[in-house]
């Protein structure tokens, strides 16, 4: 008997070539937002930064034309590329601004909730060629891909703070992400000369899953008296050679971000070990979130930033 194993399939499919990315979309023109622009507008990509606060993309234009001119200052780059760079960035509030790009990149607030609304908002607006990617610090991107049109051109592109100095780009798949998106994701990381690490789509993938929960305990530390904000900062400056503080890094990263973060690793890996600081929980109940809203565990209106506690 004639069995036909594989009916209707004579070959394997010929290879798909990875598209190619020549004008990119972000969505939050927050610190990610506005650092991913920078780079990839002076990698010589045209760039449509989107958020839905017109407030928000002002800022973000003057701390990209700022930050730019200080690595003219430095001699990093040219005036003119400054000048070239920051005129290949047009702002918008409106998605069908994306109707050319070839990848939306969102970076907007740390919430499921808030990126599942804005990529059933954005991709009518979209190509069908169209990839997706998200900076997201944690959130599960066959999730996230799962809730949009297109899982398989879903991908994570995890981006480190500040953008433009620090070198690595998390490169997260989803189960559906198929591999010419993988590839051009490789592709665009390589034209902005940053080097990629690979994680599984486990919760906060490999940085934050390692970062975060410290940050979490020099929470505790400060929480139960075990020292002030600037016994500890100073312990793991002097005392385990980091650049920065745990608590001052949190206040960098946005007291917001870290809180999302613990959340997503506490409820999605159901360990009590990444439990979330109650001290974390009560100051982004305060509004205070570290150097984006002034104050965190320092106080950014005074010169220099005064400790809290
Ligand atoms: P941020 O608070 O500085 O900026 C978020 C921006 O998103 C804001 O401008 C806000 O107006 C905008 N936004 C909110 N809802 C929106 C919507 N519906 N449509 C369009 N824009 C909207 O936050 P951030 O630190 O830039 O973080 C952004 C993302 O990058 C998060 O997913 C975060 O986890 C991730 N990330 C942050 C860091 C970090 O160190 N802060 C590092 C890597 C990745």
């Amino acid at each position: 008997m004639n069995v036909d194993v594989n009916p209707g399939f004579e070959s394997a499919p010929m290879a798909v070539l990875p598209p190619d990315i020549a004008h990119i979309g972000i969505v939050g023109a927050g610190q990610m937002g506005s650092g991913i622009a920078h780079v990839c507008a002076l990698a010589g990509l045209p760039v449509t930064l989107i958020d839905v606060k017109p407030d928000a993309l002002t800022k973000a234009l003057s701390i990209i034309d700022r930050n730019m001119g200080r690595q003219v200052n430095r001699s990093v780059i040219t005036g003119e590329d400054r000048d070239a760079a920051l005129a290949r960035i047009v702002t918008s509030t409106d998605y069908a601004a994306f109707a050319d790009v070839d990848l939306v990149l969102e970076a907007a607030t740390e919430k499921e909730d808030v990126k599942r609304a804005i990529f059933k908002a954005l991709t009518p607006s979209l190509k069908s060629s169209c990839l997706l990617a998200s900076n997201t610090s944690s959130i599960s991107i066959t999730r996230l891909g799962a809730s949009t049109d297109r899982a398989e051109k879903f991908i994570g592109m995890h981006f480190m703070n500040p953008v433009p100095v620090m070198k690595l780009v998390e490169v997260i798949r989803g189960i559906a992400t198929d591999e010419p998106t993988f590839q051009a994701i490789q592709n665009l990381a390589r034209k902005l000369n940053k080097t990629t690490a690979v994680s599984e789509d486990f919760p906060a993938f490999i940085v934050n899953r390692i970062l975060v929960p410290m940050i979490n305990e020099a929470v505790y530390a400060l929480y139960e008296g075990v020292g002030s904000v600037s016994a500890i900062d100073t312990s793991m400056r002097l005392g385990a050679n980091h650049p920065m503080g745990p608590l001052e890094l949190g206040d960098f990263i946005g007291l917001d971000t870290c809180l999302s973060i613990m959340q997503v690793l506490y409820e999605g890996l159901s360990d009590s070990k990444y439990r979330p600081c109650p001290l974390l929980v009560k100051y982004v109940e305060a509004g205070w979130l570290g150097r984006k809203s002034g104050r965190g565990f320092y106080d950014y209106t005074q010169s220099p930033p005064r400790p809290t506690r």
